[in-house]
């Protein structure tokens, strides 16, 4: 394959690659083009890795999709009307769906009772933008054994969600596929899973043994707290067992925890109460077991991802991080709301800092920062000061909480970072973020041939290519 007539990105000189099997075998300008090569015309667009989103929930994205879709309606009517209209139109066992904002409703939060007279007739469970609050109306916690249980915030949502009819593995792998040609139509290359690793592998597996995997995977296994340190060592074993078939389109190797909730729900934890309340969220682990769960998968070679949006949350992550192997690349998520005293322990530790600086859209932010007030607010997602004081940045969207389009991602991220550096967030700091970064993320020789050919002024993808295989072409 030959990608002709494009910039570039990172080598502006260089106008042509050439890709022989899944490898970059040649970058510059002028050569000739070998004999019946597939040639891309780029047409004057950039010619960048495929973007990496360093943070998705792409199962859940992809079951969603087709679903009762509530994200970016701003009016409790709104919800309303978006509710009524998609239950009369879908005669289902539930109604299911996701995206509702918090600030949609009086008070930030939305009630059992308002969904009662939306869907009075069955069962219906909606849960809120970043995947944190479930609404239930009450066939559905009748359903569940907990009639008097209220809106579902965190661990609760599961009374619920796990009465909810089960998909079969057919369902999950058409999701898959269609959340697959998002991805490819968004230049998206590769897709960090945060989390549900273990019950995820074979549905990836199977998509690759069909030949209909077109982005590269990471998948993270799950690390929870209350679990005794000789259980965990034996989920270790698990997991490796589990891990031991190397694929360069399934990775694994990585595990994740959640050190806290989200600000919306009072459930992040942080120093100080919260500004409209007298506490201050509790973190999910106890300050020792998160250390000692840390070092036991450090020594055994793990690399570590811990949710974490409040200052005392991302302060107990930092703190577990302390003295692990060196070149770990242990990772922080979200980082919404660190302690300035905090920053500088990045770029000291290699403690890399993944983000998703479209959840920092003023759109979004209403309730969280009445929940924060005006101080801690005004310090929220500081990817700036974490990369000027020497940080690694791993950027993603954490889809389905916003949408899998990393030009509204850039578009956010560069009104406090230059494109470039906002790109190689999206990029190499993806590849970096997964112990990746001999393979993927910058266009050279001998890397992998994964590669999006972008009008980044347009912010149109023109094409997608995963492994020297053309993936999308608009
Ligand atoms: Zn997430």
């Amino acid at each position: 394959m030959a990608i002709v007539n494009g910039v570039v990105w990172s080598r502006r000189d260089a106008s042509t690659v050439l890709v022989d099997g899944d490898r970059i075998t040649a970058v510059g300008a002028g050569f000739e083009i070998p004999r019946g090569a597939r040639v891309v015309d780029a047409g004057g667009a950039s010619i960048l890795p495929a973007f990496n989103d360093a943070h998705v929930h792409f199962l859940m994205a992809s079951r969603a999709l087709g679903r009762l879709d509530l994200f970016g309606v701003n009016t409790q009517a709104g919800v309303e009307d978006r509710i009524a209209a998609y239950a009369q139109a879908h005669d289902d066992d539930w109604v299911l769906g996701r995206g509702w904002f918090y600030s949609a409703f009086p008070g930030g939060m939305p009630t059992v009772e308002l969904l009662d007279r939306l869907v009075p007739d069955r069962p219906a469970y909606l849960e809120s933008f970043d995947a944190h609050t479930g609404w239930a109306n009450s066939r559905a916690l009748a359903v569940a054994g907990a009639a008097d249980a209220g809106i579902l915030k965190e661990e609760a949502m599961l009374t619920v969600t796990r009465r909810i009819p089960a998909r079969g593995e057919a369902e999950d792998l058409d999701a898959l596929r269609a959340g697959m040609q998002i991805a490819a139509s968004q230049g998206v290359g590769s897709v960090q899973e945060a989390g549900d690793g273990l019950d995820q592998l074979p549905l990836w597996r199977a998509l690759r043994k069909s030949g209909e995997l077109t982005l590269r995977v990471r998948l993270a296994f799950d690390m929870t707290p209350g679990t005794e340190m000789k259980e965990w060592e034996r989920r270790l074993d698990v997991y490796e067992q589990a891990s031991q078939d190397r694929d360069p389109r399934i990775s694994t190797g990585i595990l994740k925890a959640f050190a806290d909730g989200v600000v919306e729900s009072h459930t992040a934890a942080l120093l100080e109460p919260y500004a409209d309340g007298d506490k201050p969220g509790s973190p999910l682990w106890g300050r020792d077991e998160l250390r000692e769960a840390v070092a036991i998968a450090d020594r055994r070679g793990w690399q570590v991802q811990v949710h974490a949006i409040g200052d005392a949350a991302i302060r107990q992550a930092m703190d577990a991080f302390e003295g692990t192997t060196p070149g770990r690349r242990h990772r922080v998520e979200h980082i919404e709301a660190p302690h300035p005293s905090d920053i500088p322990r990045f770029a000291r530790s290699g403690v890399i800092a993944s983000m998703q600086p479209q959840h920092a859209d003023p759109n979004l932010t209403e309730v969280w920062r009445r929940h924060l007030g005006p101080e801690r607010a005004s310090r929220g997602w500081p990817w700036r000061e974490i990369l000027r004081s020497g940080g690694h940045l791993a950027f993603g969207t954490d889809w389905p909480v916003v949408p899998l389009d990393p030009f509204a991602s850039l578009a956010m991220a560069t009104r406090k970072l230059t494109r470039d550096e906002a790109i190689e967030a999206w990029t190499s700091g993806g590849a970096y973020a997964e112990h990746a970064d001999r393979d993927k993320g910058e266009i050279r020789e001998g890397m992998l041939a994964d590669i999006t050919v972008v009008d980044l002024d347009q912010e149109r993808v023109r094409a997608t290519i995963v492994g020297g295989a053309l993936v999308y072409e608009s």
